[in-house]
């Protein structure tokens, strides 16, 4: 079987009603993320950090995954299928995906903001302040902050390394480690690009659409073609 592996970004859950980073709108314009998504932000004003985020599970909780995380499913019928997210939605496992990797951590999830082994789940949306790990410690939401080491991105690259075909999703390629996943393809027979603004790369099939009509479209191609 071959390998495909699919890199997802915030654009593959627009049409789910989560607002992508750079959206006009959404939640990411009414904060600055150096308020709300750095370590520095929480240190300073861990409430306000807090807050941001509940605000972010309670519309996750609202969503429901749309055909893009679906058709993807469809996939491993005739390969073995890897999906590799910097989202922190659960979207992907919510459509019913297998084999998902996290690069930027989990929303649903909260750890201790002094030892990063101790993950638990939330229940509900809120994670407040005094909300403490078994070590006496607060909780944080377990996502990756701007500024923030990314230790999944070995696992990530090797995965990558053994894509025969890769395939890029909703992502601005603007943030990095993550979008240097690029530079690891070099076994991939094709790599294919689906985004509502792409731009033409070399070496890349590029598809300029919405990620709910193109994704099923590039699936039934790969599975029946
Ligand atoms: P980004 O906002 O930088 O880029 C989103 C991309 O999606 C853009 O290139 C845009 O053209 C494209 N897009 C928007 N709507 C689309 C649609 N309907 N179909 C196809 N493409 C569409 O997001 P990013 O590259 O993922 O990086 C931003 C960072 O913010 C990441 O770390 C990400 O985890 C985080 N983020 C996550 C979520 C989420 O978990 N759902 C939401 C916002 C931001």
């Amino acid at each position: 079987m071959q390998n495909i592996v699919v890199f997802t970004g915030a654009g593959i859950s627009a049409e789910s009603g989560l607002g992508t980073f750079r959206d006009s709108g959404g939640l990411w314009e009414q904060f600055k993320i150096e308020d709300v998504a750095t370590p520095e932000a929480f240190e300073r004003n861990p409430e306000l950090v807090l807050n941001f985020y509940n605000l972010r599970r309670k519309q996750l909780l609202e969503s429901k995954p749309n055909v893009a995380h679906i058709s993807l499913n469809k996939l491993s019928e005739k390969y073995n299928l890897h999906i590799i997210t910097q989202n922190i939605d659960d979207l992907h496992e919510r459509s019913g995906s297998k084999n998902i990797l996290h690069l930027h951590g989990k929303l649903m999830e909260s750890k201790s903001s002094i030892n990063d082994s101790l993950i638990y789940p939330i229940k509900g949306v809120d994670l407040k302040l005094g909300d403490l790990c078994k070590n006496g410690s607060q909780l944080r939401p377990n996502v990756v902050w701007f500024g923030e080491p990314v230790p999944k991105m070995i696992d990530a690259i090797s995965i990558t390394k053994k894509a025969d075909i890769f395939i890029v999703i909703g992502t601005s390629l603007n943030v990095y480690p993550a979008a240097s996943l690029l530079n690891y393809t070099n076994n991939a027979k094709r790599i294919i690009l689906i985004d509502l603004k792409a731009e033409q790369k070399k070496g890349v099939e590029v598809v300029k659409g919405k990620a709910t009509i193109e994704v099923p479209r590039l699936v039934r191609n790969l599975v029946e073609g």
